[in-house]
């Protein structure tokens, strides 16, 4: 019989995946052909096109780097090259590999239950970006699910802990530290309910980063050392089938630590020119640790940020529910439970971390029910009915509608139904409820906790008689369900002056809908050339500054697609829908044409970073950093100091560098090189701000107080009330702390100033002033002094409108004129 319910959940891992299938109030989780409950996400394609997936591939990454891949999913959503497995020349998409995984998975289920699946749920990582969540709804659709709900990975691991939970009110943190994502989740659980309170995490963070760690910092040391290898690096793409099997043993050795205080990696290496070599290393436990210790303390740090926003400390959580591979090591467990360097919020490890997430799902699938494709079809002079109500829940006694059809007309006369409960002790009946004449009915149930109840639907005709229904039963289970997921990042649009407008706030529950009114700073022509695009980033991060965040994709209406010319500035009304599984709908409205546009929005994470740039901005970071570091030498507070200080434990510095170094050859490693940046970035901002901020609002008032005397002066009735506008600006500003509004609003104001010193004159007198400074870099310098003698001559004889044209000729001297003066400094210098 066909499922109503979902019932499948399945994680679709970075490192390794599992699926489960919920009976009754258990999950099960469902093993492969190996035998085993978790398939590695790896694939290898041979030279005869054969695809594997799972461990055979996984083993193969040693022997045959060229055929084989893993780690992909990171990469899902981003405008991102193919995989290309040498042997058979085939291309794959980091979407199409997920879309092999989940085949993998279906097929198992096939294998040891005999059922085609048509829908499941996925897990993502709560910090996966939206781009990727639609490339994951995509693989799915692709490997043959026609419906398969997302579920965010650490509300799946509190859903296995949590849905036949006796605590009633309860406060968990889900620590989740896969092999290259971390999730923090703050959950309420109050009355069944689960709520995700806050979230924090990374998606660069992760186990394969200690193997990374373990590789550069220890081995490739050792084996340059030994063999006389001076260019070995990660980076170099002659070393690395050389590198793959250092990272290769550099992981299991640390599982292996896990148990043991010590174990020796012995490998044999081959130097690509036929020369093989056997390299021993004795790898410590507190080799490992060492290596973690400012992984970890990052992901205290975002643990520590989730509650803070949640007005919460750690004294205010039950416990920590532990979930991912790392979090098997026992000095992961020892690191959290101290009270200085973790958390010390009490541990539940009782559910097996490798395979909490798939569980979780398959128990969320329980709640989730099939869209029909085709109405039930009753039997002969049967009936159906199409029922409402929710498959799982935790109240006992749960509400069910239903709305009955015959397959004759008159036949609902007299017709009434039944639901019985047969397996109740003692059994249930709701004895008979009359249907309306349009066939509709309503009761409430009652149901057994700790059971999948079924309740059998009896229905009788006018003469009392028993008849066919479909379906004829339907299931029921108490248990706690997860309400709204929130939204993780706020989503906005960038501007072309790098502010943004927020379309939706993050943590609003979703389902959400938001509409804006845009204009747009573009025309686009409609006619024999049709040219000109609107396109708008979208945006996902809560910086104020548009380039801090991420781009998920672009809002696009191309020339193609209108009947009549767009002007610039015109208005246009965008309305984004985000549905539970974050899959985005995005339509826009354009008044001018009276037209609407579907699907607007291309979700496409930025390309991959080009390693050049990188290495730049990476630079400039740095020097931005030292200048922070020497302002806050001298007017540090306790804000700044955490900031820094927190970058030195995390090592933000270090790690940016390592990654931007193997960003050339490793594409994994420029997309987490350019997430370390953006953190990099965010708190030096946030650092610089901080250490700015009281001469921001030194700066702003100063700027009040000399505009108000300058528009008492010229006693100016449109510049007072102008003046009154700023100030009110100025001053919600201060209040609200906010660094780049207060810059924003200073800077308005200034541009009054500038317009105040133009009317009466002094502007061009401060511009000569300026310009003269710059003599020496006038390409003909009599000329310059002509002009600049001219100059002051029309300054003394207050000559305004002379001394504009001599300063526009003065500029045209020089081949890099100097920007206007800075009406900040033009007003200091007054
Ligand atoms: P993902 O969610 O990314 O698929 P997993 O939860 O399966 O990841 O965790 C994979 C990571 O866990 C890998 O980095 C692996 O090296 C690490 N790992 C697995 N078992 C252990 C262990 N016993 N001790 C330490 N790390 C482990
Ligand atoms: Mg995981």
């Amino acid at each position: 019989m066909a499922r109503s319910t979902v019932d499948f959940g399945i994680d679709l891992g970075t490192t390794n995946s599992a699926i489960a299938v919920l009976h009754g109030v258990d999950a099960e989780v469902i093993k492969n052909n190996e035998d085993s409950d978790t398939t590695p996400s790896a694939v290898w394609i041979d030279k005869r096109d054969r695809l594997r997936v799972g461990r055979a591939a996984k083993d193969r990454s040693e022997s045959d780097p060229d055929n084989t891949t893993s780690e992909f999913k990171l990469r899902m959503g981003t405008a991102q090259e193919s995989v290309r497995f040498a042997a058979s020349a085939r291309e794959l998409t980091p979407q199409q590999l997920s879309t092999e995984v989940l085949k993998t998975l279906c097929a198992d289920v096939e294998q040891r239950l005999g059922e085609n699946i048509e829908a499941a749920v996925i897990t993502v990582p709560a910090a996966f970006d939206m781009s990727a969540c639609d490339a994951t709804r995509a693989a799915a659709e692709a490997a043959g699910l026609r419906f398969s709900p997302l579920l965010q990975e650490p509300t799946a691991a509190a859903l296995a802990y949590g849905f036949q939970a006796t605590d009633d009110n309860a406060r968990w943190l889900v620590y989740d530290l896969g092999g290259g994502t971390f999730d923090a989740a703050v959950i309420q659980l109050r009355d069944g309910e689960f709520t995700v309170l806050n979230h924090r995490g990374d998606n660069y963070l992760g186990g394969k980063l200690i193997d990374w760690r373990i590789v550069e910092e220890l081995l490739i040391p050792a084996v340059r050392e030994e063999f006389g290898l001076s260019d070995l690096t990660r980076g170099a793409a002659r070393w690395r089938p050389v590198v793959n099997k250092l990272k290769l043993a550099a992981e299991k050795a640390k599982i292996q630590l896990s148990r043991a205080p010590m174990e020796t990696i012995e490998i044999e290496l081959d130097d690509g020119a036929g020369e093989r070599f056997e390299f021993y290393y004795e790898l410590q436990r507190t080799d490992v640790e060492r290596l973690a210790e400012p992984l970890l303390t990052r992901s205290v740090n975002l643990c520590r940020k989730a509650l803070d926003e949640s007005h919460l400390s750690p004294g205010d959580i039950d416990k920590l529910i532990l979930v991912g591979g790392p979090t098997l090591s026992p000095y992961l467990r020892e690191h959290l439970t101290d009270a200085t360097r973790g958390l010390g919020i009490a541990l539940d490890t009782s559910q097996d971390p490798l395979t909490v997430v798939a569980r979780g799902a398959a128990i969320f699938a329980g709640t989730q029910r099939i869209p029909q494709l085709s109405a039930p079809v009753a039997v002969p002079g049967g009936f159906t009915v199409q029922l409402e109500y929710q498959p799982v829940g935790p109240d006992r006694e749960p509400l069910v509608v239903g709305r009955i059809s015959g397959t004759d007309a008159g036949a609902l006369d007299g017709v009434a139904v039944e639901l019985v409960n047969a397996g109740a002790q003692p059994p249930w009946r709701s004895g008979k409820i009359p249907v309306s004449d349009t066939g509709v009915f309503t009761t409430t149930l009652w149901a057994e906790t700790g059971r999948a109840n079924t309740f059998e639907l009896e229905l009788t005709d006018a003469a009392g008689r028993r008849r066919e229904i479909t379906p004829a039963t339907l299931t029921y289970t108490v248990g706690a369900v997860e309400t709204q997921p929130p939204l993780i990042h706020t989503i906005s649009v960038g501007l072309s002056d790098n502010t943004t407008i927020q379309l939706i706030e993050r943590n609003t529950p979703l389902p959400a809908r938001a509409r804006k009114r845009l204009r747009t700073s573009v025309a686009v022509h409609y006619g024999a050339q049709r040219t000109g695009l609107i396109r708008i980033p979208v945006l996902e991060g809560e910086y104020a500054r548009g380039d801090r965040n991420r781009t998920i994709g672009h809002l696009d209406i191309t020339a193609d697609q209108i009947e009549r010319s767009i002007p610039e500035g015109s208005d246009l009304e965008l309305t984004l829908e985000i549905d539970a599984s974050r899959i985005l709908l995005a339509r826009a409205y354009l008044p001018y044409l009276d037209a609407e546009f579907e699907n607007v929005i291309d979700l496409h994470t930025e390309s991959r970073p080009d390693a050049t740039a990188l290495r730049r901005n990476t630079e400039a970071e740095l020097q931005r950093l030292d200048q922070v570091r020497q302002q806050h030498g001298e007017f540090g507070n306790p804000t700044s100091e955490l900031l820094l200080s927190q970058l030195e434990q995390e090592q933000t510095v270090t790690d940016t560098q390592h990654l931007v170094a193997a960003a050339a050859t490793d594409p994994d490693a420029a997309i987490a090189a350019e997430q370390r940046l953006r953190d990099l970035r965010a708190a030096i901002d946030q650092a610089e701000d901080e250490l700015l901020w009281p001469s921001l609002v030194a700066r702003a008032k100063e700027t009040l107080e000399y505009t108000r005397m300058r528009v008492n002066e010229l006693n100016d009735d449109m510049f007072r009330r102008e003046f009154d506008q700023h100030e009110v600006a100025i001053r919600e500003a201060i209040d609200s702390h906010e660094p780049d509004l207060l810059r924003q609003r200073t800077s308005e104001l200034a541009s009054m100033v500038r317009r105040i010193l133009d009317r009466t004159g002094e502007l061009q007198i401060l511009i000569f002033e300026e310009l003269i400074k710059y003599r020496a870099e006038m390409v003909d310098i009599v000329l310059a002094d002509r002009l600049i003698a001219e100059g002051r001559a029309a300054l003394d004889a207050q000559e305004i409108t002379r001394l504009r044209n001599i300063n526009t000729r003065l500029r045209t001297l020089m081949a890099d004129p100097p920007p206007e003066p800075d009406p900040f400094s033009t007003i200091r210098s007054l």
